[in-house]
């Protein structure tokens, strides 16, 4: 997309650049907020850039510590919320107190955040928009940056393999391969799991329910802690039900500590992301999820998944 050359004005007049994210982030969340980070570190030296959010990041050895920012320097700042598609997914609220802010994200539109947003359906990522906005502004694009924007690229198109994959986003890839990145490293780093994982992942396996072109997974705590996952690790192997033939729709079912159950809901083509929306939840057409819903509801949902068509 073109991004609107007031965007680059406005970024230019800010001597310091809050960067917030969405809550329980992926690669994508993390990716295009602390690569748009240091694409603002490298290109503009003179301003203070901060990356803020909850510190429980996935994964330390890849990703970095969060900063803190007093909230006189949150007064003076542009805030920009990258990949956040509703009020109550911003991590940390102080972005209401930024002088000025900028929404960059790729979920349908379902309530204005800031006061200029930039929202493109059709790109894969969040991260995409970021390569193109420093694409549009003739940025330098450094390694660290390249790294973070490829991570959530990857992940975002789950290794290139959805819709989203096309001509413009080798293009924009091939803009951000202008820099060296060691996408091997990368690789590693955010796909490699550990050996338990890898065992656990096997038997998650075997808990697959098949009813009629839908799969599904459910998590209840007890099972939580005897499988030794996290609810992150949990929630990320929904992907396992991806390339099964014949399944179309899949969905993971994890509760947490409140007793109530969060839930990710996939499809290869038909949308699901209206069952999302019943339950208050939302996302994309075919990638979306719900906060929190009763034990009760589970069922319904997959009758509903089952029936989309
Ligand atoms: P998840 O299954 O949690 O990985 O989410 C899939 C997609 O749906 C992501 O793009 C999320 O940002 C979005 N999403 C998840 N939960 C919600 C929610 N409660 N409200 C709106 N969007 C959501």
């Amino acid at each position: 997309m073109a991004y609107n050359k007031d965007i680059l004005g406005i970024i230019e007049q800010f001597d310091s650049i809050v960067i917030y994210r969405h809550v329980h982030s992926d690669y994508d969340a993390y990716g295009s907020q602390l690569g748009l980070k240091h694409l603002l570190i490298a290109n503009y030296p003179a301003k203070e850039i901060y990356a803020v959010g909850d510190e429980d990041i996935v994964n330390p050895e890849f990703l970095e510590k969060m900063d803190t920012v007093n909230e006189d320097t949150i007064k003076n700042s542009l805030a920009i919320l990258v990949d956040i598609s509703n009020a109550a997914r911003v991590e940390d609220d102080s972005y209401k107190l930024c002088k000025e802010s900028i929404r960059i994200d790729h979920h349908p539109y379902t309530e204005t955040l800031c006061d200029h947003e930039i929202i493109d359906t059709d790109a894969s990522s969040a991260s995409q928009l970021v390569v193109e906005l420093a694409k549009d502004s003739n940025w330098l694009i450094n390694e660290k940056a390249a790294e973070y924007l490829y991570a959530g690229i990857s992940t975002d198109t789950l290794k290139m393999t959805i819709d989203k994959v096309d001509k413009r986003l080798f293009e924009d890839l091939a803009y951000l391969y202008g820099t060296k990145i060691d996408t091997n490293m990368v690789n590693r780093m955010i796909y490699d799991l550990t050996v338990d994982l890898f065992s656990t992942e096997t038997k998650v396996r075997n808990k697959i329910i098949f009813d009629e072109d839908a799969a599904y997974v459910t998590f209840n705590t007890k099972e939580l802690e005897e499988y030794g996952l996290d609810y992150r690790n949990a929630k990320d192997m929904v992907n396992i039900m991806g390339n099964i033939k014949g399944i179309n729709k899949y969905a993971m079912f994890v509760q947490t500590d409140d007793g109530k159950y969060n839930v990710s809901l996939r499809s290869h083509s038909i949308p699901i992301v209206q069952i999302a929306e019943k339950y208050g939840g939302g996302g994309h057409p075919l990638a979306s999820g719900i906060s929190s819903i009763n034990e009760s509801d589970i069922t319904d949902i997959v009758k509903m998944l089952k029936e989309a068509r």
